[in-house]
């Protein structure tokens, strides 16, 4: 690859600069996109003059005149536009000894000469004269007037020192003399196929495209090559895992199963039963399981992970339940031990509040063989944590952690099986095309008796007037306000005026309140006595966001609903709704912008995980939805998985084309293809060279 220093122009000094730009090469330079673009096209309607309006237009000069004030000198310029409008330019520049700083300008700016002007309307303007504030001005034949007017004209993102006008002419030098050293990575099937531009052609497109849709198609094709690419190296990692033999098996011997099943107090929605074979047909397969499993709140997806369990067990293996928050994973402790009544099952919780003498308990415990069970936060990723036989993973709200917490659990036993379930569920073609290296099973039904919840956005008042009647028949309720970090020690200090507040509002009721600066013992007790229903309101934090489960509860009132998330909010709704009474969900909100009050619209709207997905999804940018955030898997140049997504369909569909077709990519005409896939993912995502 050309070193960016063979670019005309650019020297060590200038190079360092883009080298902060991670630019080094001729080629990272052609693959540095504009962030936006000018229409500075001659019959472009910029003239028709509007207040800070862009300008880009051909003028001539009428006159100009040198104006010296006490430290400044001002040149000002007369011009005429095409309809022969008049308009005035003005400059100031310090005035320093004998230098004249408008020398050059003095030469361009002669009478009658036509020059490219780009720049803004000035304030100052008036109906009489009009005013532009000059930000480029080009002679109109010259060289650089080609490159920066006249055109679509790209814009783009620099670091200090560096002008557009010299990139460009850095960009239009590059595409003149080494377009030709850039490589086809595409395989010419799919480019003829989906009548694609040729990396030539959409590079030239990119930054100097002749018309909008010559430039659409361009960038069409760019967002094409990089979804083409990450799909096909999720695909190839997802081949990878499966090519490995586990070597051990199951039996459904249900020594436990049958006895649990008829512990049970309802019997399993058509969906479990259908996600429960799914799961044990992958875990009789002889590679290693990696499925998710995505059900709405509330669907009955921890019943499911425990058959999973029962079945580990049953063959003598350990399992490992990872759970994002302490208090849920209490509550799943709780759940368990109740299911789990007369069975012969060991079940240990391991959080970081878990006092230490009984750490070291369930530590030994554990490497022992003597718990089957092991339920706990990020804290059963620590190196601490050893298992004997784990065999059984299971990430509960997988989206809460990022890529490496998981790896790093499955990381401690070979070929372990791993379920992954998760209430935020992305749509098909994202799952297809970025979970490549994910089975997925879906429950899409809720169990008998449900009732929608009834959303609304109401002012406090209404929203305690609820919590009061409820309380009234027996119900319970839950009052949730913000605190973004549970240590954060001022806002922690306004939640617990307000539960005092609450406490004087509403005194004939028992109100408790949670938060996660609380002592282990302490949450639990307080969420046993709500459980129990010990007592009827319940002030909170978002430490109850996810997974809790009590029946009784009726209403959930989310103050300052404007600072929650989509997915936090569909998730605090979540907790209520969960037996067969009606339920409510109240957001109240101080100043809400317009975003998080379309948010607080589309949870009123709809109750379809599926759908707040989407708009979640769209709102906020994949990144962090998907949970990889961290690592930085999901970052495009070009494309946007929103505004792109029939171009992400078709790269899912070739992928899946070229997989049948040659899956190790050993044909000549898909040897480029594989050398990119390589250079980009082989490392980072740890791939195995195809061979
Ligand atoms: P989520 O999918 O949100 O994790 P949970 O596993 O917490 O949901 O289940 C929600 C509630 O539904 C629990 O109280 C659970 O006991 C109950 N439940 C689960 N499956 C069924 C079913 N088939 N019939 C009736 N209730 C069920
Ligand atoms: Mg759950």
């Amino acid at each position: 690859m050309p070193a960016i220093t063979n670019i005309k122009g650019i020297g060590p000094a200038k190079a360092k600069l883009f080298a902060q730009l991670d630019l080094n090469t001729v080629s990272d330079l052609l693959h540095y996109y504009p962030r936006t673009y000018q229409d500075r096209r001659p019959d472009a309607k910029l003239s028709a003059f509007k207040r800070a309006e862009s300008v880009a237009g051909i003028y001539t000069v009428i006159r100009t005149q040198s104006i010296p004030a006490k430290a400044l000198l001002i040149f000002k310029a007369f011009l005429r536009d095409d309809a022969g409008n008049l308009t005035e330019a003005v400059w100031f520049k310090k005035k320093i000894r004998r230098f004249d700083p408008f020398m050059q300008m003095r030469r361009d700016f002669k009478p009658d000469a036509k020059l490219w002007i780009i720049g803004k309307r000035d304030d100052k303007s008036s109906f009489f004269s009009n005013k532009i504030t000059v930000e480029e001005y080009y002679p109109v034949n010259s060289a650089e007037a080609k490159i920066n007017a006249g055109r679509i004209t790209p814009v783009y993102s620099l670091t200090q020192g560096l002008t557009n006008k010299f990139f460009r002419a850095a960009q239009f030098y590059a595409l003149s003399e080494y377009l030709q050293e850039e490589k086809e990575v595409l395989p010419p099937e799919l480019t003829q196929k989906r009548n694609l531009l040729n990396i030539r052609q959409a590079l030239c497109a990119v930054h100097f495209p002749k018309s909008a849709s010559e430039l659409e198609s361009a960038r069409r094709r760019m967002v094409y090559e990089e979804f083409l690419l990450m799909t096909m190296a999720w695909g190839i990692k997802k081949r990878q895992t499966v090519r490995r033999e586990k070597g051990y098996h199951y039996e459904i011997k249900r020594t436990l199963l049958s006895k649990f099943k008829n512990n049970l107090e309802y019997t399993f929605t058509k969906a479990q039963v259908r996600v429960i074979n799914e799961i044990f047909s992958d875990m009789q397969k002889s590679v290693p399981m990696t499925r998710l499993v995505q059900g709405d709140v509330g669907s009955g997806k921890t019943v499911v992970a425990l058959c999973a369990m029962l079945l580990a067990v049953e063959n003598g293996y350990q399992c490992a339940f990872m759970a994002p928050t302490e208090i849920l994973a209490t509550q799943h402790f709780i759940t368990l031990n109740r299911y789990l009544k007369g069975l012969d099952v060991k079940v240990k919780l391991l959080t970081s509040k878990t006092p230490k003498k009984e750490k070291e308990n369930a530590l030994k415990y554990l490497a022992e063989g003597k718990t089957d069970i092991v339920i706990g936060t990020h804290s059963l990723i620590e190196d601490s944590v050893k298992f004997k036989n784990l065999k059984l993973i299971i990430v509960d709200e997988q989206h809460r952690f990022g890529v490496k917490q998981r790896a790093k659990l499955r990381a401690k036993a070979e070929f372990t099986d791993m379920l992954s379930m998760t209430a935020t569920p992305i749509p098909r073609t994202f799952a297809l095309a970025f979970y490549g290296d994910l089975d997925v099973s879906t429950i899409d039904q809720l169990p008998p008796g449900r009732q929608p919840v009834q959303t609304e956005h109401l002012s406090e008042t209404k929203a305690f007037e609820t919590v009061r009647s409820e309380a009234e028949k027996g119900r319970q309720a839950y009052i949730v306000y913000p605190l973004i970090d549970e240590s954060d020690k001022l806002e922690l200090k306004a939640a617990v005026q307000e539960y005092e507040r609450i406490k004087r509002l509403m005194p004939q009721f028992k109100i408790a309140m949670i938060h996660g600066a609380m002592k282990s013992a302490e949450k639990q007790k307080i969420m046993e006595d709500f459980l129990l229903k010990k007592t009827d309101i319940l002030v909170a934090t978002p430490v109850i966001e996810v997974g809790i489960d009590v029946k009784n509860a009726t209403v959930m009132v989310i103050q300052n609903a404007e600072r929650f998330g989509l997915a936090s909010l569909h998730q605090l709704r979540g907790r209520v709704g969960r037996g067969s009474e009606k339920s409510y969900c109240i957001l109240v909100s101080q100043h809400a912008s317009t975003v998080s009050l379309e948010r607080i619209n589309a949870i009123c709207k709809t109750g379809d995980g599926f759908k707040i997905g989407e708009k979640d999804l769209e709102l906020r940018g994949p990144g962090e939805i998907l949970g990889t955030r961290q690592s930085g898997d999901l970052e495009f140049k070009a494309g946007d998985i929103i505004k792109d997504k029939d171009v992400l369909r078709w790269a899912v569909e070739d992928r899946d084309w070229l997989n049948a077709d040659d899956p190790l990519l050993q044909k000549p005409q898909h040897a480029a293809f594989k050398q990119r896939l390589m250079e980009l993912y082989q490392k980072q995502w740890n791939i195995i060279d195809l061979g």
